[in-house]
């Protein structure tokens, strides 16, 4: 919790690095686009609606952060309706002129450049959040470019990616990057404690969440055909030799985007990090070691062990793949070279 002037509020979990840096800041030193990266679930959507009420609350404080829940701008944004807030998840497409379908909940390049181009109704600013963000083609990437060579007064320009690598070197040189770790156990259980699930479940999911809100919910869901399922799954297969299918990546499903697969293949891959390192405290011998993922411990504890040499390689190759997922290299190749690095040798004849 952040300390916010007596009569507001700013509540959010976790966010250390944004809480340091916004706190710090005052509206004249606001820039005019921040990037909010970091894994899925970890809290990024949630600060930047939380930063836009700051900025849209009408009660006068000293302090950028913190919403007084009451004021009219405040009331309107709770509504959904405030309108100086422009919200829109996934894809950014150039146009309906561009010949694609769109879906009407789709926000376009051209949609965005107007929202952009408006000074506040209410408020002296106007606040974008394009969250999950993916730009369809470089044209709609470079139509938010255009909007930094001379970005009207007031507008604040926030994204939220966990595939930052997927966004264009000169969108990103052009935004504040504000990175979020994952949050850890205590957090999770206590978001989910706020949300009414019963303490000690609460408690089991958040041991089992990798410090993500997003997987807590899966677990209380019992969806182990989720992705974090599915990926221990998947670890486990290809380690002892098998060709585990990797169908949950949804690779073929044309509905998805390029960057929607880069997107789950950066969430596999960090369960899969997980995995490995405890896997590897296991391997070691260390029977008794926390964790990160200690509901998977009989899962990882029947993986064969390998020579330390050989594990220590391991952990190493995993943290080159995750790298190499942050490039332009396809989803579809990283998995190809993420089972070649777990495959076990074959024994010399
Ligand atoms: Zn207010």
């Amino acid at each position: 919790m952040t300390s916010t002037p007596r009569g507001f509020e700013f509540d959010v979990v976790g966010a250390r690095s944004a809480l340091a840096l916004f706190g710090a800041l005052d509206r004249a030193r606001l820039s005019h686009g921040y990037l909010f990266t970091g894994p899925a679930g970890v809290g990024k959507k949630t600060f930047a609606r939380r930063l836009a009420q700051s900025l849209l609350c009408e009660t006068p404080k000293l302090t950028l952060l913190g919403y007084c829940n009451h004021c009219t701008g405040c009331t309107l944004f709770v509504a959904g309706t405030h309108p100086d807030f422009v919200a829109s998840d996934g894809v950014v497409k150039i146009g309906k002129e561009a010949g694609s379908a769109l879906h009407d909940e789709e926000l376009t390049a051209r949609d965005l450049v107007r929202e952009l181009s408006l000074h506040g109704y209410r408020s002296d600013h106007r606040v974008v959040l394009l969250g999950d963000v993916e730009f369809a083609t470089h044209e709609a990437a470079n139509a938010l470019l255009k909007f930094f060579e001379e970005p009207p007064a007031g507008v604040i320009v926030i994204l939220t990616t966990n595939a930052s690598g997927t966004l264009l070197p000169t969108i990103r040189s052009r935004f504040v990057e504000v990175p979020f770790g994952v949050l850890t156990g205590d957090e999770v259980a206590r978001i989910l404690e706020r949300e009414g699930i019963p303490a000690k479940r609460a408690r089991i999911a958040a041991d089992a969440s990798l410090g993500s809100i997003t997987r807590a919910r899966e677990v209380l869901d019992g969806d182990e055909t989720g992705l974090r399922g599915a990926s221990f799954a998947w670890f486990g297969e290809t380690m002892a030799g098998q060709v585990a299918d990797h169908g949950f990546l949804r690779l073929d499903d044309r509905s998805l985007s390029a960057g929607e697969k880069r997107a789950l293949v950066a969430e596999m891959l960090e369960v899969v990090r997980i995995a490995a390192r405890d896997w590897a405290v296991l391997a070691l011998g260390g029977k008794d070691a926390p964790l990160l993922a200690p509901d998977q411990k009989k899962l990882l504890a029947s993986v064969p062990k390998r020579k330390p040499e050989d594990v220590v390689a391991l952990l190493a190759a995993v943290a080159d793949v995750a790298k190499l997922s942050e490039s332009n290299v396809s989803a579809g190749l990283v998995v190809d070279y993420l089972r070649m690095q777990l495959a076990p040798r074959p024994k010399p004849a």
